[in-house]
């Protein structure tokens, strides 16, 4: 039997939700670990997706830079797409709806790790990139307060995101996570709302296989960590 197809995550929803965010896995190290996901950069300033080996880092200032290697990430996932599977879709009437569609593509999988990715014309997107904390150790909730939303019209790009099963609130982002890029690689965050009519293309691969690689620091041994709950919803739903 072929191995199962691995997610690969460094750090937890709740560390980052308590401000764990100074230090992290390095680029290069990520992406030996997969060539698609989503993640953040150092002391949250700015969203991360990775898109075909490629890091994006999509800043609160509105500009796109490719991450270097040496970066160090505080939270990321990312896997390979290997026994992937693809539907046409005919529009999207909101975000949730890609939920409904991965479950046409992996029937009854709710309470196992997708990755997907969705690719076509979006008549709406609602993306948000969060501006940085302003000292060490500030939590994911405040900065959910200070977020630079944009509502794009009439966009054609990739998202990439997770499903991931709701036991795993607090690990992971219970339910969907995503993350955007516009296909000329200029703009981009973090998918609140989005609304398509056209035809778009989902691919999607079932992860059977977690891998989590916790942080070696200080900040993250002293932290008290609590499971997600609606403050992590409300900032990463
Ligand atoms: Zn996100």
């Amino acid at each position: 039997m072929a191995p199962a197809s691995q997610l690969f995550q460094y750090s937890t929803a709740s560390a980052l939700m308590a401000g764990i965010a100074s230090t992290g896995i390095r680029v290069s190290n990520l992406l030996s670990h997969g060539n698609y996901g989503l993640g953040t950069v150092a002391n949250v300033d700015g969203e991360v997706v990775v898109v075909n080996g490629v890091p994006y880092h999509l800043q609160s200032s509105g500009d796109v830079k490719v991450l270097d290697d040496q970066q160090q990430l505080p939270f990321a996932m990312v896997a390979h797409f290997s026994k992937d599977r693809s539907l046409s879709i005919d529009g999207l009437p909101h975000k949730d709806a890609i939920r409904d569609n991965l479950l046409r593509i992996y029937p009854g999988a709710t309470n196992r790790f997708i990755i997907f990715k969705l690719e076509g014309q979006f008549d709406t997107m609602t993306a948000r990139v969060v501006r940085g904390q302003e000292y060490p150790g500030q939590s994911l909730s405040e900065l959910g307060e200070h977020q630079k939303v944009n509502k794009y019209e009439h966009v054609r790009g990739t998202i990439v995101g997770f499903w991931s099963p709701s036991f795993m609130d607090g690990i992971s982002v219970g339910g969907l996570h995503a993350h955007f890029l516009s296909s000329d690689n200029t703009f981009g965050g973090h998918v609140l709302a989005l609304e398509a009519s056209g035809s778009l293309q989902l691919t999607a691969d079932v992860l059977n296989s977690f891998h989590l690689e916790l942080p070696e620091s200080n900040d993250f041994d002293k932290a008290k960590l609590e499971p997600g709950g609606d403050a992590l919803k409300k900032v990463e739903g």
